[in-house]
């Protein structure tokens, strides 16, 4: 027998809990011909609702549910990390509780890992039924982390994703604060066979993350996966001190044909409103580098356990 460990993050899902279990359990039969064992993991993650209720009232019923909880919202990233930490499987597989990953894939998913693959990762190919600004920023944001980033990061991955054992452990390998699931995936590497499907609706209740959450969470992903921005304030000051040796030449040539050395108030004052600018830009930058390596120093827990079962 093997055990597959599947790990669900929740947070404030207290209708979902039991629906995404009996639409995981579909795959009972699967499950018992391909001798594996399960164990899913409810990740709570600080909820505020009847989540943590509605996961133990499950447990009476099935003692393949476990629950750890945390002592407050830490966020998805820490619940996935969590989960594979307190997972004893040889395989595991992270999955959304609102049912947008489905579990009727799981068998196509093993037949995969079968192959030999090490890992099956999942990526919608339809934003359907997502605002379309969110949609164009999306594509925005893999299309920058293609050219700036070293580790591959596929546009439209989910976190849907099975692995073996030993993919686990690399993942747990790297024990960063500031976590940033999609890169971490592809930087540890192995094999990866990547399913597409077409994007499936939130069963009930609301998405976590508005626009502007998702907007800070992207800029995570290139702090955490490029040091590139920290380039740009040397590319710029190249290009100003290009552009000021232009100008100085400028400037004599003009004063010897037509001896005018006073006039250029006004272009004077953009230059410097211009280059400070620039400056204050760079050192925003330098500053994101700094606090998220501020974070990772002070060497904090990724997340803090109320309960355990
Ligand atoms: N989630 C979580 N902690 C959070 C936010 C979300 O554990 O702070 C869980 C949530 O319960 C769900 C999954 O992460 O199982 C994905 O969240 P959501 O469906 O809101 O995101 P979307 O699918 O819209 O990207
Ligand atoms: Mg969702």
């Amino acid at each position: 027998m093997s055990l597959l460990s599947v790990i669900v993050p929740c947070y404030n899902e207290e209708e979902n809990i039991r629906p995404f279990f009996q639409e995981l359990v579909k795959n009972d039969s699967f499950f018992q011909e391909n001798q594996i064992d399960l164990e899913v993991l409810y990740i709570d993650d600080g909820s505020g609702d009847r989540t943590v209720e509605e996961i133990k009232k499950l447990r009476e019923e099935d003692e393949r549910v476990h629950l750890l909880s945390f002592s407050r919202n830490f966020g998805k990233e820490a619940a996935i990390y969590a989960g594979l930490e307190n997972a004893s499987g040889d395989y595991a597989v992270i999955m959304d509780v609102d049912l947008q990953d489905p579990p009727a894939l799981l068998p196509e998913m093993f037949s995969h890992i079968r192959q030999g693959y090490d890992s099956v990762a999942t990526r919608r190919v339809s934003r359907k039924g997502e605002p379309p600004v969110r949609s164009f920023f999306a594509r925005m944001f893999y299309r920058l982390m293609k050219r700036i980033a070293k580790t591959e990061i596929m546009d439209g991955a989910r976190d849907y994703r099975l692995m073996t054992r030993q993919m686990v452990d690399a993942i747990l390998s790297m024990q960063e604060y500031n976590r940033f699931s999609k890169g971490i995936f592809g930087w540890v590497g192995f094999r990866t066979k990547w399913l597409e499907y077409e994007n499936v609706e939130r069963a009930r209740g609301e998405t976590k993350w508005n626009f502007w959450k998702l907007f800070l969470y992207s800029l995570d992903g290139i702090a955490a996966f490029s040091t590139l921005p920290l380039m740009l304030a040397s590319v710029a000051g190249g290009l100003f001190c290009l552009l000021a040796f232009v100008m100085i030449i400028f400037i004599i040539v003009r004063k010897l044909i037509f001896g005018d050395p006073v006039s250029g108030w006004p272009s004077l004052v953009c230059i410097i409103l211009m280059t400070s600018g620039v400056q204050f830009f760079c050192t925003g930058i330098l500053g994101q580098y700094l606090a998220k390596t501020y974070l990772e120093v002070k060497k904090r827990p990724i997340y803090l356990v109320k309960e355990k079962l």
